[in-house]
């Protein structure tokens, strides 16, 4: 089975956690000479980058939060002139304040090079036709993949967010080898396929990369019965770089970080300890060779472990479970980050309405619902119907716009939402993922 970059991906690991040490030593570096936070963090502790040698004597420093990104946004993490930068994409998340993020040449090189990786992994190879259906936009999905696929010579058709029937022309005219997407766009293509009276056997297709959202086993299973492919999950974080942080290999039992890249953490959310391996936490993540946006230690918000154990693949670089869950109640909705916060704010501007409401995820057809109940306060309730019918529009407009996504809004009465409320959680996740 190739490997894109033996020398790194199965380089044994005392070289391993030297190289790390190193690249770490020239990302604190350039963080305290460019970047004010950073700087600030080390002259509060009254210390220089110098001063950490140690892995250990690096776990000293704080966490870089979600929030911290908010506070400098859009350019104040920036650890280059914006005459270095060759490309900017931002976080999904649907908030006002997304987080801008910056790329120098040298981290597009990095960047396609990482997903080359696990394309590589997922025996991937310069023969195949990649179908990449991901939105071709801010979001760093369709970039990074596009760029990796074109890394490894594959034929890469950028298909974007073109409608289904219009993606399995593509697949069939196109013989497509392999589809780029989210899992749940997977499954809507199988059944349009169905509806078309098309078999799936009579496609190319023969494997699926997939992300952009949360996806179970059991989704895994039902892609590849219905597809007859292979699918393989990757992981990344837009705050990061997007793709190319880990991804799966043909063993398909966790995802190998690529760690002389990013340094990864295991933490207790709730303490900010670190656990010992094998034990799910937070992951934590600190960039070792990004120059235009470092980060250090940085809260992904994601609950996984980390495998040290050999893989059969030969790569030793340690394997990370699928995601399990998230610490926060951030809502992945067709790739999009819903912040619940976000949800309130928008509520608070219109009148008539509280911020208080709950969030209802449903799964239909492999298409996400997010429903909000609204508390109202009783005058409006009891109102007129059409006053209802306006505010209802309102808000539900307002979220759209907001949001990007499509919301069904239902008013409800203060007391029936507090009800509800201490009965259950504010965000209630009833996909199966
Ligand atoms: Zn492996």
């Amino acid at each position: 089975m190739a490997i894109w970059e033996e020398k790194f991906e199965c380089c044994p690991r005392e070289e391993l956690q030297q190289l790390q040490l190193e690249r770490l030593q020239s990302s604190l570096n350039r963080a305290y000479k460019n970047v004010s936070f950073y700087r600030k963090i080390f002259d509060d502790k009254k210390i220089v980058p110098e001063d950490i040698s140690t892995l250990a004597e690096f776990k000293n420093l704080p966490f870089t939060t979600r929030q911290d990104l908010h506070r400098n946004y859009p350019y104040g993490l920036f650890a280059v002139p914006l005459r270095e930068v060759v490309r900017i994409h931002t976080t999904t998340e649907t908030i006002d304040t997304p987080t801008v993020v910056g790329y120098t040449r040298n981290d597009l090189k990095n960047w396609s090079n990482l997903v080359a990786r696990f394309l590589c992994a997922g025996s991937v190879t310069h023969d195949d036709v990649i179908q990449v259906s991901f939105h071709y936009g801010l979001f760093t999905g369709a970039f990074g993949l596009h760029a990796g696929a074109e890394r490894i010579g594959a034929s890469v058709i950028p298909a974007s967010s073109e409608n289904t029937e219009k993606q399995i022309r593509i697949m069939q005219d196109y013989r497509s080898t392999v589809l780029v997407s989210t899992p749940s766009f997977a499954l809507i293509v199988a059944d349009w396929l169905h509806k078309l009276g098309i078999d799936p056997k009579t496609l190319n297709l023969r494997k699926g990369l997939f992300g952009g959202e949360p996806w179970s086993e059991n989704t895994r299973k039902k892609i590849e019965e219905r597809l007859f492919i292979e699918a393989f999950d990757n992981y990344g974080v837009s705050e990061l770089m997007g793709p190319g942080i880990a991804g799966e290999c043909q063993a398909r039992n966790g995802l190998h970080v690529f760690e002389d890249h990013f340094l990864p953490e295991i933490i207790d959310p709730q303490t900010g300890t670190e656990l010992p391996l094998g034990q799910p936490g937070e992951l934590v993540l600190t960039t070792l060779s990004r120059e235009a946006f470092p980060l250090l230690r940085y809260r992904t918000g994601d609950i996984t472990s980390l495998d040290c154990a050999p893989c059969s693949c030969g790569r030793t670089l340690v394997r990370m479970k699928r995601l399990m869950s998230r610490v926060d109640d951030i809502i992945i909705v067709k790739g999009i980050n819903v912040v619940p916060e976000q949800i309130e704010k928008v509520l608070m501007e219109i009148e008539g309405c509280e911020p208080r409401y709950q969030i209802i995820v449903t799964r239909e057809n492999y298409r996400d619902c997010i429903e909000v109940s609204v508390a109202v306060s009783e005058n409006i309730f009891f109102d007129e119907m059409r006053k209802q019918k306006t505010l209802l529009e309102q808000i539900r407009s307002a979220l759209i716009h907001r949001l990007g996504l499509k919301v069904e809004v239902k008013l409800v009465e203060r007391k029936t939402l507090e009800e509800n409320l201490q009965r259950s959680a504010k965000v209630i996740d009833k996909r199966e993922l």
